[in-house]
């Protein structure tokens, strides 16, 4: 689960990271209100949504000259006129897609004077198993092409759990910053803290980029992309609550509620299987017969009836979807189940796309005459294989 820059800024805050003030704001209004409470000269207006390049991303609804997410103002008018400029339109960075944001929320906050950007991020290194900060002197820009083309320049140290942070480490992450002096200290800080609020808030990672030295000598952390494990959502209300789910792709949001583990894909080829092991060697076997699937999605062990209803819904909602795969081992699942769920389903949105049904295990043969018996148009298959070379020939026949 992801969060806004605003959030995480209030949130590292209360760790006690520095952050210059801000205020996040949902109108032009609000948006002069903020830049009112905040001390000026320089404010800056930042575009809120779930992706970075904010800054030098372009706006669908402005021209290419226009300014980017990320604005300087000097005058609470600027501020306005910036403000009214971004909200509701289009964002477009390296991050969102062709497709862009819509961006909804603005936050205004301090314009700092920059001396140096530097990259700070904690992540779950899966190499080593452990807590991993990654620190770089090649700040502000795309992390990626330095890792790419200068590796040298970032570096990455382990934390280990027994220990958990130790003043080492924040030496270390001050020197691969290349600072002494009281810069040194801050920066130790900074990591120390941001290793309290990764740890505290199960956080899946912390990127700083960037964490900025000012120039009257002061680190500071410029902007922040925070994200937290979903797993561990259960134990921080506090932080579920700021989900915000027009961020998210809607027929994800709807398959969460469901508990299903559903990803939108490219392809026109709906897969609804239980299992996540089998769901990728579904749509590998798709893709090994030329076709590209629609969807991840694992309706899990023990599914009832309405949980495969709501699954075939979202499939055959996305617009996209030429047909359907349907592939279940029944173990903890039963295929009747499976079958009757499929039927309650194509019966209520009134099927107009192929479908194929492969099913196998705990009472197979109930399932297949269910099916069978049902009066729905449903191409049964023996085996894997099987069912992906015929839903692929269904959907080429259709198109
Ligand atoms: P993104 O990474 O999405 O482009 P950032 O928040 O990193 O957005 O902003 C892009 C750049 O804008 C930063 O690298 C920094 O140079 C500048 N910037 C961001 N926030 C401030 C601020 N509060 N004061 C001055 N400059 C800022
Ligand atoms: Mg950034």
């Amino acid at each position: 689960m992801n969060i806004h820059e605003y959030q995480a800024k209030e949130l590292l805050a209360k760790f006690g990271v520095p952050v210059p003030a801000g205020y996040a704001a949902m109108s032009v209004e609000e948006a002069v209100e903020a830049a009112k409470r905040l001390p000026g000269p320089l404010y800056v207006v930042k575009a809120q949504i779930h992706a970075g390049g904010r800054g030098k991303g372009k706006f669908k609804e402005l021209g290419p000259d226009a300014k980017g997410g990320v604005r300087l103002a000097k005058t609470l008018d600027e501020v306005r006129a910036h403000a009214a400029e971004m909200l509701g339109n289009t964002l477009v960075t390296v991050q969102t897609g062709e497709a862009g944001k819509q961006v909804q929320r603005l936050y205004i906050t301090d314009g700092v004077d920059i001396a140096k950007e530097f990259y700070l991020a904690v992540l779950v290194d899966r190499g080593t198993g452990r807590i991993a900060m990654v620190a770089s002197t090649e700040g502000g820009m795309d992390i990626e092409t330095v890792a790419h083309d200068t590796p040298e320049k970032i570096h990455t140290l382990d934390i280990d759990p027994a220990t958990g942070f130790m003043p080492h480490h924040g030496r270390a992450v001050a020197a691969a910053l290349g600072l002494t002096g009281d810069l040194a200290k801050q920066a130790a800080n900074v990591a120390s803290k941001l290793y309290d609020a990764f740890l505290g808030t199960d956080a899946s990672q912390i990127e700083i980029n960037p964490l900025a030295v000012t120039e009257d000598g002061k680190l500071m952390v410029l902007d922040a992309k925070v994200g937290f494990d979903s797993n561990a959502m259960f134990r921080h209300k506090d932080l579920a609550e700021l989900r915000d789910l027009t961020e998210e792709d809607a027929m994800e949001v709807e398959a969460s509620k469901y508990d299903l583990a559903y990803i939108k894909l490219d392809g026109n080829i709906g897969c609804m299987v239980n299992g996540a092991g089998l769901a990728m060697a579904t749509m590998d076997i798709i893709k090994l017969n030329g076709a590209f699937p629609a969807n991840f999605l694992d309706v899990g062990g023990g599914a009832s009836k309405e949980k495969v209803t709501a699954a075939f819904k979202i499939i055959l909602s996305d617009p996209a979807v030429k047909g359907i795969l349907v592939n279940i081992f029944g173990g903890i699942m039963r295929c009747d189940i499976i079958a009757d769920g499929i039927i309650a389903a194509a019966k209520e949105v009134s099927l107009s796309v192929p479908l194929v049904v492969r099913l196998e295990g705990t009472n197979v043969e109930e399932g297949k005459r269910i099916l069978a018996d049902s009066g729905l148009a449903i191409v049964p298959a023996n085996d894997l294989g099987d069912a992906a070379r015929k839903i692929v020939a269904e959907v080429n026949k259709a198109a």
